[in-house]
């Protein structure tokens, strides 16, 4: 995640945001041959892992609980049955290898394979693609992803942020404990990257590029400006241009509007912004 451009903003992502991952380096040929066997071969579209879900709701059998969804929640055409798994309920997987049905486990109870290299028995959790660098946050109480090293837990925010905002950044309580502003879906446990604004209010990544591109450049939360001190920038610059283009009446516009918000991109470049991105 560190080369990404919005770095200054992260906070952790879930433990499954896998599109901006490489596929892992190959087993370590160190490890032991039996828990290493089929490892990076099985596995759904979501992890490589090997062992299967009994999902605790309807008793089906699951690579993960997004293969879950899909089918009970996404596509049930029947409203009343549907509905999402909850993976720390799990209590059974079946191993990918031997079909053994067992209670859950690090490793396969018949044939010995690991059912991941990295598991999480607490969130029921297992994934082959250790260049994930997943770790799991007792205080989130869930794994994520980018490395242990490179998060800390804020216990205002209530959630893992990036390093880089440790000591920087506007705690807001419980920041990412609700719903996108944009999208409504629920931040803290979120598998795609989340920003945090300026002001500490937290939005995806994806949201808040898309109001961007809509010239939306206050927080939907506080109505704080939203530019890190670069984009306001550039911001200024593009309405310069078009101030040129247009004449004295949105000359006159402009002035007024940069002096309402000047004090709110001050504050913003204050924030977790940074000067390094
Ligand atoms: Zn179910
Ligand atoms: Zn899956
Ligand atoms: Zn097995
Ligand atoms: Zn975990
Ligand atoms: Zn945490
Ligand atoms: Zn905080
Ligand atoms: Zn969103
Ligand atoms: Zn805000």
């Amino acid at each position: 995640m560190a080369d990404h451009e919005e770095d200054e903003f992260m906070s952790g992502s879930s433990e499954e945001e896998d599109d901006q991952f490489e596929d892992a380096a190959p087993c370590s040929p160190d490890n032991d041959p039996t828990k290493d066997k089929g490892c990076m071969e099985h596995g759904c579209d979501h992890y490589k892992r090997r062992c299967k879900l009994v999902a605790p709701c309807c008793g089906e059998v699951f690579w993960c609980r997004h293969c879950h969804n899909q089918v009970k929640d996404d596509s049930e055409q029947d409203a009343a049955k549907r509905h999402t798994m909850d993976r720390k309920q799990v209590r059974e997987v079946v191993c990918a290898l031997c079909d053994t049905r067992q209670p859950v486990a690090a490793s396969c109870s018949s044939c010995g394979v690991g059912f991941g290299r990295y598991v999480c028995l607490q969130c029921n959790f297992f994934d082959d693609t250790v260049s994930k660098e997943q770790f799991h946050c007792d205080e989130c109480g869930i794994c994520r992803v980018g490395g242990r090293a490179n998060f800390f837990h804020c216990s205002t925010c209530n959630c893992c942020y990036s390093t880089s905002l440790q000591g920087s950044h506007i705690c807001v309580s419980n920041s990412m404990h609700q719903n996108c502003p944009v999208c409504c879906e629920f931040l803290f446990d979120s598998i795609r990257p989340i920003a945090v604004l300026p002001c500490g209010h937290t939005i995806h990544q994806e949201c808040h590029r898309e109001m961007m591109s809509h010239n939306t450049i206050t927080c939907p939360l506080c109505l704080k400006c939203i530019l890190s001190q670069g984009d306001a920038q550039r911001y200024w610059a593009l309405l310069d241009q078009q101030v040129r283009a247009a004449g004295l009446f949105i000359v006159t516009m402009r002035v007024a509007y940069a002096v309402s918000s000047s004090r709110t991109a001050l504050l913003g470049a204050a924030g977790p912004a940074g000067e390094g991105g």
